[in-house]
């Protein structure tokens, strides 16, 4: 699969508007209704995804960090997906439908039914690291609007039906012939009776008053999946707001807020923890107990363990969002000086200080090393 700027010819450095003057070249270009070539339609849909990526700063930034994994393009089963067809030519037409007449290259038939298409319902869901480790099934509760069970949906009251519209004979669209230096055209324009819905009400419901929808509270499950990000968030298809008059639902877009966990600092899926050893335990080395978002763990130490220390441990970071790996834990050795001591610690310092003998003069290597070893 191609890079997403390599898809749209831009540079990684393009700013938005050249993104989109790109974006609408090549898509005017293989849009399927317009090139009959086999492999416009997939390569329609390849350049809109790359395109719905990119033109977003927070996905564009975290495909810039963590590639398709971390839009979840190209990845499968766990709440993202692919734009298909339908959802390119939308996409498509939701930022360029309005531009140059294209409504009536492209006709009416998709704008009819975006006219009643639900809103999308943003949420934000708060997760713990140790949810973020193990994945989470989260229910949530939305103030929204449902389809109204007194009509069906309908918007019609109750017994009566909606009636065709007489203007234009239930197409939702009003074709008019014209003729210019080059011949006949016919343009095509929403109905401005029915507003393009083809059918009248005559008589309402009165729970909805017409709509079709009522406000509810609804409760949705979102399972989230182990290793997300605050710049991940997941898309419900139609699980957010209903259409009015049955038109289709609008999405549920899940945004992910990632509680600070204090233990840990956080780069992409691994983690680093800040191990504090007195000097004695430095010295003597042996058995410390660390956490790791699996809970508790023991990591064994040897005797003399100079500060700055970094160990590794292996698959016990964060999992890999959509990957079956896992990030590392990375232990970060400290020694701790104490800042006040009793009288009979200073004694015992006191007579160890006779006994240690002298630091060692730093090698000129120390902090070659030192850096190495913090991975700088
Ligand atoms: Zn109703
Ligand atoms: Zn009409």
């Amino acid at each position: 699969m191609s890079d997403f700027y390599a898809l749209l010819g831009v540079t990684r450095e393009a700013t938005e508007v050249e993104i989109k003057k790109s974006y609408r070249k090549l898509a005017m270009e293989y849009h399927p209704d317009r090139n009959s070539a086999p492999e416009s339609e997939a390569r329609f849909k390849e350049i809109t995804e790359a395109y719905e990526v990119l033109r977003d700063p927070q996905k564009r930034a975290a495909y810039d960090r963590y590639g398709r994994a971390g839009v979840g393009a190209g990845g499968g089963g766990f709440g993202f997906h692919q734009v298909d067809l339908t959802e390119a030519l939308n996409i498509f037409m939701r930022d360029f439908g309005g531009m140059g007449g294209f409504e009536s290259i492209f006709g009416g038939g998709r704008s009819r039914q975006d006219a009643r298409r639900g809103q999308d319902v943003r949420v934000t869901v708060k997760l713990s690291l140790a949810e973020v480790a193990t994945g989470v099934k989260k229910t949530v509760k939305l103030k929204s609007v449902d389809r109204c069970s007194s009509c069906s949906g309908s918007g019609a009251k109750p017994g009566t039906k909606p009636a065709t519209c007489s203007a234009c004979g239930g197409s939702g669209e009003v074709r008019r012939a014209a003729r210019s230096m080059f011949g006949q055209f016919v343009s095509v324009s929403p109905c401005p009776t029915c507003a393009g819905e083809g059918t009248v009400i005559s008589q309402p419901c009165e729970v909805c008053r017409g709509e079709g929808r009522v406000r509810a509270d609804k409760s949705v499950t979102v399972e989230i999946p182990a290793g997300v990000s605050t710049n991940n968030y997941l898309t419900l298809r139609g699980q957010g707001a209903a259409g009015s008059r049955n038109g289709p639902n609008g999405d549920l877009l899940v945004m992910l807020d990632i509680r600070q966990d204090d233990r840990f600092e956080r780069h992409g899926d691994d983690l680093i923890f800040d191990l504090s050893l007195s000097f004695s335990q430095a010295a003597l080395g042996g058995e410390f107990a660390v956490p790791t978002p699996y809970g508790e763990e023991k990591i064994k130490l040897p005797a003399g363990t100079q500060p700055e220390t970094t160990l590794r441990l292996k698959q016990r970071g964060l999992p890999v969002l959509g990957q079956n790996a896992k990030g590392d834990l990375l232990i970060r050795v400290h020694i701790w000086t104490p800042e006040r001591i009793t009288d009979e610690q200073e004694q015992l310092f006191r007579e160890l200080a006779k006994l240690e003998g002298e630091a060692p003069k730093r090698s000129p290597g120390f902090w070659s090393k030192l850096k190495e070893a913090l991975g700088a």
